[in-house]
């Protein structure tokens, strides 16, 4: 999700950072402000735990490509009429046929 976020103090996109504890290795997201300049002399917004996110939005993302495929059946039925409406048609002297490759050409 890093450049995802939008830090809401200070407008910079948030990064993926991680750091080692004793046993585990803990990642979160913090404001590329903080990160760089840390919370004194950047952003003062405190960083979040990177998991809880992270897994509410692949659970969304697993529920909307195993249930929404109505939806998304339908956007492409949509755009592919909308092209078939807008579309310039090929003028027949550009149409491809086999016969013409046999032509002798002048
Ligand atoms: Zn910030």
């Amino acid at each position: 999700m890093t450049g995802r976020i939008r830090c809401p103090q200070c407008g910079r996109e948030y990064i993926g950072t991680a750091a080692d504890g004793r046993s585990n290795r803990y990642r979160h997201y913090v404001c590329w402000s903080r990160a760089r300049y840390g919370s004194k002399a950047g952003c003062d917004l405190h960083r979040f735990n990177a998991d809880t996110p992270e897994a509410a939005i692949n659970h969304a993302l697993l529920a909307f490509y195993t249930i929404g495929h109505d939806l998304i059946h339908r956007a492409i039925a949509e755009l592919q009429e909308e092209h078939r409406k807008t579309a310039t048609p090929v003028p027949n002297r550009w149409r491809w046929s086999a016969a013409s490759l046999n032509k002798p050409t002048l």
